[in-house]
């Protein structure tokens, strides 16, 4: 047998379609946010970063970094084991209860990713409640899908942010059967957010829990940093909140929080929380001053937000095509994978501007996007010189544009 051919065919039709995913290698500089080293063959360039998911830019702040050192420095590098055998550390105790603040819940659990504690708590809930179906919205993150199919607990898919069409779906399984609807707050390609009141009174009526990721929220939205879910005052309304350590916290790892027995149930039986080494005692601690920072302070947010506007305003101007929704994510549509590719390449080496072509398996064919995600510390000539270089691309590349 011919491994190396049946590797190399799939990776040639993937280069075909335009879809094969080539990696910017970037050396991130602190304090320069966001700012950084783009590594090619002739050397390395400087670069402004707009995609990066350090959304408010914490994992270059001093506090942050520095209690990830003190504790590095006082408790060494690794966990030394799993949270069973010998890898609880005082950092991973003292997280799980800053993030049960954080959402107001009894409990936090805590995971070696964002993608490992959806694949686990929804992998659990599917497989140990008898007989249950798990009501996944049809934009679901990959690892929800992931948890849903290594559950093998029914599954039924509703309508992207729609309560009637899940109120129907419900309707449709016996009262009797566990239900469990799964959806996200921001979801993170379209930008759009879920109508989470009008989800949870659909979920109440019929008996179901709620689970919510604000993998995207956490740290940008609510007056603490909460999510969607707590700008809204709904974070009780919601049985299980999801989120990540690694985007807006700038540092590594994910968690659930929920009520003790929902936690203790997971930590219990769930095998991707079970086998695996603990997070580094440093990044929790990291993690920790990087959420109490968010807190308390919503400077941040708000010039996240003012940034975020004024980029939509300059896109408007020079009627570059973006997608409208109430987030902090912009996504100018392209529609054609190698465009999508191109134009990325082009304001990389002739702009330096950074910003990863969003292809399939990550959206639909059809809908390759350009994603960017302005923060707290992109000045107004950044705004500026991005505005300029996308016109510039729309004139030579033979572009649409939307009328103002
Ligand atoms: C990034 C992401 C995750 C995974 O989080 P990580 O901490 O990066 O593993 C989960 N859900 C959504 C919606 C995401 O975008």
């Amino acid at each position: 047998m011919d491994f190396e051919a049946l590797f190399q065919g799939q990776l040639d039709d993937l280069k075909a379609e335009g879809n094969y995913r080539i990696f910017a290698e970037m050396e991130r500089k602190c304090g320069h946010h966001p700012r950084a080293a783009n590594q090619t063959e002739t050397g390395a360039r400087d670069v402004t970063v707009w995609c990066s998911n350090d959304y408010l830019g914490m994992g270059h702040h001093p506090d942050v970094i520095n209690a990830m050192i003190e504790a590095a420095k006082s408790c060494g590098t690794g966990a030394g084991g799993t949270r069973n055998i010998s890898g609880t550390a005082v950092q991973h105790v003292s997280l799980e209860a800053e993030l049960a603040d954080l959402h107001q819940k009894e409990a936090a659990l805590l995971f070696t990713s964002g993608y490992v504690s959806n694949w686990a708590a929804l992998g659990t809930l599917g497989s140990r409640l008898p007989n249950a179906v798990i009501f996944s919205d049809a934009l679901n993150h990959a690892s929800m899908i992931e948890g849903i199919r290594h559950s093998r607990a029914d599954k039924v898919i509703w309508k992207h942010n729609d309560p009637e069409d899940l109120d129907r779906k419900l309707a449709a399984v016996p009262a009797d059967r566990p239900k469990i609807v799964a959806f996200e707050s921001v979801y993170s390609m379209d930008g759009d957010i879920a109508p989470i009141a009008e989800i949870c009174d659909v979920a109440d009526k019929h008996g179901a829990m709620t689970y919510i990721d604000e993998v995207h929220a956490v740290g940008m939205y609510g007056p603490r940093g909460g999510g969607v879910a707590e700008s809204l005052g709904l974070m009780d309304r919601i049985t299980l909140i999801e989120g990540t350590l690694g985007k807006a916290f700038g540092c590594f790892g994910g968690y659930i929080t929920g009520s003790k027995a929902l936690c203790d149930f997971i930590r219990s039986f769930s095998s991707g929380f079970i086998f695996t080494t603990a997070l580094p005692p440093a990044v929790a601690a990291a993690a920790q001053k990087s959420i109490q920072h968010l807190k308390s302070s919503d400077v941040e947010r708000q010039r996240q937000r003012e940034q975020v506007a004024k980029l939509r305003a300059r896109l408007d101007y020079f009627g570059i095509p973006h997608l409208d929704n109430s987030s902090h994510i912009i996504p100018v549509m392209i529609g054609d994978p190698v465009k999508c590719r191109m134009i990325s390449d082009i304001l990389l080496s002739d702009f330096g501007i950074y910003v990863q072509p969003i292809n399939y398996p990550t959206v639909p064919k059809g809908t390759e996007r350009l994603r960017f995600t302005p923060g707290p510390l992109h000045t107004d000539a950044d705004i500026e010189h991005l505005c300029q270089a996308l016109n510039s691309l729309w004139q030579q590349c033979a572009l649409s544009r939307q009328v103002a």
